[in-house]
């Protein structure tokens, strides 16, 4: 079986050759427990993490003493929202997000509801862009905390988090941004966001799976984190667990190289996603780019094909690995909250795809995900009684 073009980098990606080169010395060389302080075993592995914990810092503006290494970032997200809130319950019960947050936001936040505190889930506009001045009406004099993403993961819209920073800092609200798609691909810097806790993952950055950090915030007014893990008091008592030196060490590297590369490889793939959606809208009609054209990643393109059935055109594509605009695992897809917060239909929401490409990708590649998207477009609206002209 010849495996199809991979433009699903938003899902995953593959772990970049000079990631593993970092990797491998940490399997069985220096394989000792960062945590043991009594032989060079645990110094060296110490050595590794805390050089990884510089790394990662300096990738996002941030000081080493600020970094929290954690399993991915679904667990940096969990961390933040429910140990700000867990510290803050009885003074601040006011949870503030939006809607097209990650599930590993919008689903803490819920967990929070059932506990008694207050969520409130704010609106985008059309382009999915939150208006600061929404969070600005949102804020009470019992909010705890902020929720918001950098950048979408469907759409790849881009948030103003400095100005909502900036809004809820004046109000004495922490400040919570899901950065995980942002990071090596667009400017993400703690400082310049002014943001008091930011979450990350290796494995979206080319780096590996189950490793991801959360930025907290140093000095005043000081944080407190109420920690999800009890135990050894890893990580300054706030993520007890022996660390995964090789995966802190991976992270690091698979950073540095996508914020050295970043603005060689945006341009790349910006040209390579501009391309795509060009071939595309050019050649059929009743397309809808999904996200703010003027503010995304450079890599990702989410597009509604009118009159399709989104789960027949994904069976179609065959020359491609992407993401569908619904979760189709049950036989009644479940349309995008994403795109439904935007305001499109369900039966839109469905017919969407999410082409997310990387460093793999290459112009040829695009030339065919394009021809066979119009193919299959065309096909399905030749036979559907949805399609009318
Ligand atoms: C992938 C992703 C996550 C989850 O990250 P994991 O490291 O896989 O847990 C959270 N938020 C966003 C925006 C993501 O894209």
């Amino acid at each position: 079986m010849t495996m199809p073009i991979y433009m699903d980098h938003n899902a995953t990606t593959p772990v970049d050759p000079r990631v593993v080169e970092a990797m491998l010395p940490c399997f069985s060389e220096h394989f000792g427990n960062a945590a043991s302080r009594t032989h060079p075993y645990g110094w060296a592995a110490s050595k590794l993490v805390e050089d990884a914990r510089g790394g990662v810092a300096s990738a996002v503006g941030a000081n080493p003493e600020e970094i929290v290494f954690t399993s991915g970032a679904t667990e940096s997200n969990n961390l933040a929202i429910k140990g700000i809130s867990a510290a803050l319950k009885g003074r601040r019960n006011h949870v503030v997000t939006c809607a097209t947050e990650h599930k590993a936001v919008l689903d803490p936040c819920a967990a929070l509801q059932r506990d008694g505190f207050e969520v409130t889930v704010l609106p985008v506009d059309p382009n999915g862009r939150l208006d600061p001045e929404r969070v600005r009406e949102a804020l009470t004099p019992r909010t705890a905390l902020a929720s918001i993403m950098l950048a979408n993961n469907e759409t790849g819209t881009l948030h103003d988090v400095a100005a909502i920073a900036a809004i809820c800092e004046e109000r004495g609200v922490v400040v919570h941004c899901d950065a995980t798609q942002a990071a090596g691909k667009v400017a993400t810097d703690v400082r310049s966001l002014g943001v008091d806790l930011l979450s990350l993952s290796a494995h979206k950055v080319y780096g590996p799976k189950g490793v991801g950090a959360l930025f907290v915030r140093r000095g005043r007014p000081r944080l407190h984190l109420v920690p999800i893990l009890d135990g050894g008091g890893h990580e300054q008592g706030i993520r007890s667990g022996t660390l995964n030196v090789a995966g802190a060490v991976g992270f690091a590297r698979a950073l540095a190289i996508a914020v050295a590369e970043m603005p060689a490889e945006g341009a790349r793939v910006a040209a390579l996603r501009d391309r795509l959606e060009r071939a595309v809208t050019s050649r059929l009609e009743a397309v809808t780019v999904n996200g703010d054209v003027e503010r995304r990643l450079p890599n990702t393109s989410n597009m509604s094909f009118a009159g399709v059935d989104g789960a027949a055109l994904l069976a179609g594509l065959r020359e491609v690995a992407v993401a569908s605009g619904s979760a189709c695992t049950s036989a009644d897809p479940k349309p995008s909250h994403v795109l439904i917060a935007m305001g499109r239909s369900r039966e839109l929401a469905n017919a969407s795809i999410r082409f997310s490409l990387g460093r793999s990708n290459t112009a040829d590649e695009v030339d065919v995900v394009a021809e066979a998207v119009v193919r299959e477009v065309t096909r399905l609206r030749s036979n559907s009684p949805l399609w009318r002209k």
